[in-house]
């Protein structure tokens, strides 16, 4: 099995990382790669959510994934460092149940007549590059639904629901429903202007196209952030493709929410 690593950059997880690559290369069956080109089977992340973000977007819809944390208990990361030898010989056993988490596509496209296309497995976030007013048409499926003005928007996919989108009260989702939520972050609401003010859960093949007023934002993507200039409009859907994680010990997503919000 070829193995690529991504790992956070501190010195606890160096560690950690040391210890895994040996008790591995005892078992004697496995083989580090690090590069994407090298088509890794599995792809271990070592740190925290950032780091599996960070994996993702390296490495791509090919691999399988599994993570280790080496903070608090993470979303994506199932195996605590002292459980190393568990998941080693988990890995030797083989066997994962495979789950595949949806992603959001949006396409971005600018003034000079390009179109990014990007996707993400948290969210897409949109501000303004200022303190002044973020102003977007909301569109879905091509009617128009209403004129945001606020501090921000964002657009998650479900296994993201429980990331930005969660501190301004959108609603979790279960990754086995594929769909995207537009959420607001501090819309005006007044006699003037008016948003619908809730979370919107759009299931596959509906369009969100957010239509910007301002001449710069903030866009970001995952872990990416940018000042974006010239954006006449953004539209999101539910992503073709999932990620993959392998999971060698069941831990359900709805146990993940209450040792992750509630309590250990
Ligand atoms: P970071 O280190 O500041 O991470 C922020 C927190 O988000 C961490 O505690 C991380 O564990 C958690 N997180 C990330 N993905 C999660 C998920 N799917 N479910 C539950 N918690 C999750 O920043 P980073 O490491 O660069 O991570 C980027 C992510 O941070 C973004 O994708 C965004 O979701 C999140 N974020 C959250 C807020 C907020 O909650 N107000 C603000 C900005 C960014």
């Amino acid at each position: 099995m070829k193995i690529a690593m991504v790992l956070r950059k501190d010195e606890y997880t160096r560690e950690v990382e040391q210890l895994v690559r040996k008790k591995l290369l005892q078992s004697g069956t496995y083989q580090f790669v690090t590069d994407p080109a090298a088509d890794p089977d599995l792809v271990l992340s070592i740190g925290g959510d950032g780091t599996f973000l960070e994996a993702v977007h390296q490495y791509g819809f090919a691999p399988h994934y599994v993570g280790i944390h080496t903070g608090h208990l993470g979303f994506y990361a199932d195996w605590r460092p002292d459980e190393i030898d568990q998941f080693v010989q988990a890995l030797d056993e083989g066997n994962p149940v495979i789950v595949e988490y949806p992603t959001a596509e949006c396409q971005i496209h600018t003034a000079d007549g390009k179109t990014h296309t990007e996707w993400v497995i948290n969210e897409i976030v949109l501000r303004n590059a200022s303190l002044s007013t973020l102003v977007v048409s909301v569109f879905i499926n091509g009617k128009e639904f209403e004129t945001f003005r606020g501090d921000g928007l964002i657009v998650s996919t479900p296994s993201g629901s429980t990331a930005y989108n969660k501190a301004v009260d959108g609603a979790i989702v279960h990754p086995s429903i594929e769909a995207i939520q537009l959420s607001e972050i501090a819309s005006i609401n007044n006699r003037m202007y008016r948003t619908i003010n809730s979370s919107l859960v759009l299931p596959r093949h509906h369009e969100i196209e957010l239509i910007v007023m301002n001449p710069q934002i903030m866009i970001g993507l995952d872990r990416e952030q940018d000042v974006w200039k010239g954006v006449r409009s953004i539209t999101c859907r539910v992503g073709s493709r999932k990620v993959k994680f392998a999971r060698y010990k069941q831990l359900s997503f709805w146990e993940r929410v209450r040792k992750s919000f509630i309590s250990e």
